[in-house]
């Protein structure tokens, strides 16, 4: 079944190729996909294929897909957070009590130091948050609004994707972010320090959240790269795509 060949689109019928080796995308695989995306990867599947592979030796959780119907168990806490008042780098922090993943650090440091060049600053308003954090909010809202109420304005503990260590919200936290210099900086450069906006505006079906033109998560250069290139840019979807093909592994 995976086993099956597709030929690549390539544009050179007439002459077969010296090496004689295509790489073959599963059908699954690119069925999968995006119209668009699947289209590129049958174009050059060497690329496609490349990329996928460098997605997957990076830790796998920063590629999990956490939304809200798939959930962090109430223990998974990372091993590396860090509080960032402590880290030695110029980071503007708008609480003392900001932490994150150590290995998602330099590229975060990259990235501020990158548009500070630019004179953007990037301040950093919210990071990782437990799930006993996110326990302790939900049931405050089910105390005061009742259940139903609460489940409309806030997540149940394990949805959040902050419990990752690896997302971060920037500035105001409000949907004026978008059109401050930061907001348009992050939204053109922070793939290339592999960070991805996590709701889109426009995607609320599918990501289950409005835009929030401040919450970035950081999933790797090659993840967001592959995001950008397959995914039309929508986290949520290349996400969802991964999961299923780890569940074929
Ligand atoms: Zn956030």
């Amino acid at each position: 079944m995976l086993s099956i060949a597709i030929a690549a689109c390539t544009p050179s019928d007439g002459s077969d190729d010296d090496d004689g080796v295509q790489s073959a995308i599963p059908p699954a695989l690119i069925s999968a996909l995006p119209p668009e995306g699947g289209r590129l990867a049958q174009q050059d599947p060497d690329r496609f294929l490349a990329l996928v592979e460098r997605v997957r030796t990076e830790p796998e959780e920063l590629t999990w897909l956490v939304d809200k119907n798939h959930p962090l168990a109430a223990e998974y806490v990372p091993e590396d957070i860090r509080l960032l008042r402590d880290y030695p780098a110029p980071l503007v922090l708008n609480r003392t009590d900001l932490s994150l993943r150590e290995i998602i650090l330099p590229d975060l440091v990259a990235m501020v130091e990158s548009a500070a060049e630019e004179g953007i600053t990037l301040d950093i308003s919210s990071s990782y948050r437990s799930y006993d954090y996110q326990a302790g909010l939900f049931q405050r809202n089910v105390d005061q609004l009742g259940l139903e109420q609460a489940e409309r304005e806030s997540a149940r503990p394990g949805t959040s994707q902050h419990q990752l260590g690896t997302t971060v919200d920037f500035g105001s936290v409000t949907a004026a972010f978008a059109d401050t210099p930061a907001g348009r900086w992050l939204s053109d450069h922070a793939w290339r320090y592999g960070f991805s906006l996590s709701y889109p505006d426009g995607y609320e079906e599918i990501t289950g959240y409005m835009y929030e033109s401040w919450h970035y998560r950081y999933i790797g250069k090659a993840a967001a790269q592959l995001e950008r290139e397959y995914f039309g840019g929508v986290q949520q979807t290349m996400l969802e795509y991964l999961a299923a093909n780890r569940a074929l592994d």
